[in-house]
């Protein structure tokens, strides 16, 4: 299954994309998770890109789509992968399409959680990122037991600078006007599934295995991963 989840930051698509993950049995690639790791292992591309990060702003397209392609070429995405993330523009997806098409694949579905931009704010402002093993919570949805320690492993959870208010609401505009014309572009292909993504997280994932049809193994429960 070669699956895009699309939606503006914030929607849930990291969960999501986990969960779906674990059901189909093949590897979530997540563009900001590998950018963030070259950041913090300060290799050539982290140290080019990490005021970019910061400020919300999108990375150029050849930096992002060369780290995508050496991720799809790994073993364990050849049967196929969930894109969180990327591609984020038009002329990413048509780099990815031209990318799949010369490997003889193509992308099956692409799934867009709607989700309205206040709704977003409030829970980016809320979220918090665990700076061991990278688990994410919620200080209003999905509050760790211990405030500021990680459940999984005790890291110390903090907040990403580019989750402060004033940043989530750039990278909102930056969504509208760059990444939201992919829903027209996948809509014209003929692959696109909007899916409602307010609600609690069991019940969007619930609506994607719906949207997702026979793409899913048929034993496969909403709620299975948790
Ligand atoms: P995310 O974790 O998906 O919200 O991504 C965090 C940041 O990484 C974004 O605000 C961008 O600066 C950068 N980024 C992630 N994916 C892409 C992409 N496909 N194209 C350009 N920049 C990206």
């Amino acid at each position: 299954m070669r699956l895009i989840l699309l939606g503006p930051p914030g929607a849930g698509k990291g969960t999501q994309a986990r969960m779906l993950s674990e059901l189909a049995g093949v590897p979530q690639v997540a563009s900001g998770d590998l950018l963030r790791a070259a950041v913090r292992e300060k290799t050539a591309l982290g140290v080019k890109v990490a005021g970019i990060l910061e400020r919300g702003d999108l990375v150029p397209d050849e930096m992002v789509v060369k780290l995508i392609e050496k991720r799809l070429d790994a073993p364990d995405a050849r049967k196929g992968f969930i894109l969180d993330g990327f591609p984020r523009s038009v002329p990413q997806a048509e780099l990815l399409g031209a990318m799949l098409k010369g490997r003889g694949a193509a992308i099956d579905r692409v799934l867009a959680v709607m989700v309205p931009d206040e709704e977003i704010v409030k829970r980016i402002s809320g979220r918090r990122t665990c700076r061991n093993c990278q688990a994410m919570y919620n200080v209003i949805f999905d509050p760790p037991r211990k405030p500021d320690a990680c459940d999984k492993c005790g890291g110390e959870l903090y907040q990403r600078e580019d989750d402060a208010e004033a940043t989530v609401r750039h990278r909102l505009e930056v969504y509208n006007a760059t990444t939201r014309p992919l829903l027209d572009y996948y809509a014209g292909a003929g692959i696109l599934a909007r899916i409602e993504g307010v609600g609690r997280p069991e019940e969007v994932e619930r609506r994607m295995i719906k949207a997702l049809g026979g793409l899913i193994p048929a034993n496969a429960k909403p709620g299975m991963s948790h």
